[in-house]
């Protein structure tokens, strides 16, 4: 089975090119991020203490996390595609997600979907801990304040407002977490292609993804 590791900070585009390149290429798509976000949101409702990692883990464990054809999350029974996105769960999934406990969980669970199918699976350590040897690495990025901006636009479109500043602060304050936590912290794989998506649209990030993709693997996407 084949799997395209995309990884990269947040708001770098990853979610839209990893969805665009799964589905020209007939792959799987796996958002990593969403589980993450998914036991967050468990936590949240349950109130389980952010710092507690065991207990954490028992809610990734038990939470039995499913994605729909769609992309739809359900977690614990309950369908919490929207919930997943709300700046409260953005604001306490890196501390969820630093926990070893909780990442063993959900890496055994990310392996066994790699392992059935061909997909495309972003997130922040795919390529670097996950599937290491993962024949297709992708590291996007963007300058901080275009990301910031592409995130506001999808909170907007969900139905939250938020200021410019508000969101790229709380991504600033969420990618240095993410850089500087112990266990698979972000980075780009050596072997990852960086793409800097700060002035393209998507398609030509899908393109330029089409190129790397095609001399890793020779065929086009
Ligand atoms: O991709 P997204 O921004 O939705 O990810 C939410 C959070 O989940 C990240 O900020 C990070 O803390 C965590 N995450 C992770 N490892 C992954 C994917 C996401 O730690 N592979």
């Amino acid at each position: 089975m084949t799997v395209i590791a995309i990884d990269g900070p947040a708001g770098s585009g990853k979610s839209t090119l990893a969805r665009l390149l799964a589905e020209r290429l007939g792959f799987a798509y796996l958002d990593t991020g969403a589980m993450y976000r998914a036991v967050a949101f468990l936590a949240l409702r349950e109130g389980v203490a952010l710092d507690d990692g065991a207990s954490l883990a028992v809610l990734a464990r038990e939470a039995h996390l499913t994605f729909a054809a769609d992309g739809r999350i359900v977690a614990a029974d309950h369908d919490a595609s929207e919930e997943i996105r709300r700046p409260a769960v953005s604001a306490a999934v890196s501390e969820v997600s630093a926990h070893a406990e909780v990442r063993a969980v959900l890496l055994d669970e990310q392996r066994r979907i790699g392992a059935v199918q061909d997909v495309v699976i972003e997130g922040r350590d795919i390529g670097t801990v996950v599937f290491p040897d993962a024949p297709v690495k992708l590291f996007l990025t963007a300058s901080p304040e275009i990301r910031a901006e592409r995130r506001r636009k999808e909170l907007i479109a969900g139905g939250e407002h938020v200021g410019a500043d508000e969101t790229l602060q709380a991504m600033v304050a969420r990618d240095a977490y993410d850089t500087g936590r112990a266990v698979a912290p972000l980075r780009r794989a050596v072997d990852a292609v960086e793409l800097d998506s700060s002035g393209l649209d998507i398609e030509q990030v899908v393109e330029a993804a089409r190129h790397v993709v095609m001399a890793r693997l020779g065929v086009g996407a």
